[in-house]
């Protein structure tokens, strides 16, 4: 085959260039990229990302308002089947003095995030975003409560959310199929994501890098679908383990492959929204750093009342859970100007 002499600096500046690559170039590139060729790419995706964002970093404040899921994937350490996780549910007041701790610290975009917890209906989360809505109409609200139906989308748009993220974790059936209960469905969580497009939504995916099954085939799978679906937004973050999950004893994901992903995602699709993970911030200590010097432009600090967040242990280990959301501010801004980046008071809106 002709395209193994391809060096794998061309397939990275073709896709700098043409903002796609075939199924075999991806696995090419996949497949054999050397610690040269990231760094390669992560100097381009920092230069592509500071021509559109500047020096800014976006902040998020991420309220984690219920640990109750329904679900039971087998990677996180909420899931229905722990029973020996101490389960908490906000109140609306709760999640409203969050919020208004997190506007005084200086944030623009809401992230109202859960387990799959039923208790908070449809009229329930209208009321949360159509409040938070009025009172601070300078703001972004996301939603990242799990799989609904369209008219639940719908309900959640027209009350005023701008966002939704719901990771697609893997494009490959077969793998989602590893990762997750007969009682979940692959095809669902792909419709969810066509229906949150299709009303408006700056829409994120993502994947965990390293999930228990993953091929170099399946991130290509996973390249492939965010290649055509084009996201706004795109969480990548490393598979960590959870010692209450059957995938307690799996390898943690690569940080350096999750690196290598942020900056061809900067590359493939330029304007995207690219959070550092706080997962790549557990893995490794200064991983956010790293994460926006390899093309990312979005830091999602937690605003969740201290009391409750050792409890939203999705994997082993998370950071931040014994910090206040003003020392978490703090942190993360000085981080920031460590490495030349500003903390912008902003909704930080996808540039389309
Ligand atoms: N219930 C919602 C939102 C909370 S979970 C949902 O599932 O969409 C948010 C994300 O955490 C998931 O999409 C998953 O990608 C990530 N996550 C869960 N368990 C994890 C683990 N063990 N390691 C790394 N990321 C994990
Ligand atoms: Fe529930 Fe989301 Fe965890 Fe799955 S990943 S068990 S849906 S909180």
């Amino acid at each position: 085959m002709k395209e193994t002499n391809i060096t794998n600096k061309t397939l990275i500046d073709k896709l700098e260039n043409e903002h796609s690559l075939s199924h075999d170039e991806w696995f090419l590139l996949l497949d054999s990229f050397t610690d040269e060729d990231r760094l390669y790419t992560a100097e381009k995706a920092r230069a592509i990302a500071d021509k559109i964002y500047g020096k800014d970093v976006f902040i998020r404040g991420i309220v984690e308002f219920s640990n109750i899921c329904k679900q039971d994937c087998y990677y996180c350490g909420l899931r229905c089947g722990n029973a020996k996780l101490e389960r908490y549910r906000l109140s609306e007041e709760d999640i409203l003095n969050c919020c208004e701790d997190g506007y005084k610290y200086g944030f623009r975009t809401f992230v109202l995030q859960s387990g799959e917890d039923p208790f908070y209906d449809t009229e329930m989360i209208c009321r949360i975003v159509t409040r938070l809505k009025k009172d601070y109409p300078d703001c972004a609200v996301t939603l990242s409560i799990g799989e609904k139906s369209y008219e639940d989308y719908e309900a959640f748009r027209k009350a005023g959310a701008d966002r939704y993220l719901l990771r697609h974790e893997t494009a490959n059936e077969e793998h989602y199929g590893k990762l997750h209960p007969a009682t979940m469905s692959w095809k669902n969580r792909m419709r969810c994501l066509d229906d949150l497009k299709a009303l408006g939504y700056q829409t994120g995916c993502g994947i965990m890098i390293g999930s228990p099954g993953q091929t170099t085939e399946c991130i290509v799978d996973d390249m492939l679908y965010m290649q055509e679906f084009k996201p706004e937004m795109i969480g990548l973050g490393p598979f960590l383990p959870h010692s209450d999950t059957p995938f307690k004893d799996e390898p943690k994901g690569s940080y350096e492959m999750t690196l290598f992903l942020i900056s061809l995602c900067r590359l493939m699709l330029p304007n995207v929204l690219l959070p550092a993970t706080t997962a790549l911030g557990t893995i490794k200590p200064n991983g956010r750093e790293q994460g926006i010097l390899a093309g990312a432009n979005v830091i999602m600090p937690n605003l969740s009342p201290v009391k409750v967040r050792d409890k939203y242990m999705l994997y082993d280990n998370k950071i931040c859970t014994g910090d206040t959301s003003s020392e978490c501010r703090g942190c993360i801004e000085k981080r920031m100007e460590f490495i030349g980046y500003n903390v912008v008071i902003s909704r930080g809106d996808h540039k389309s």
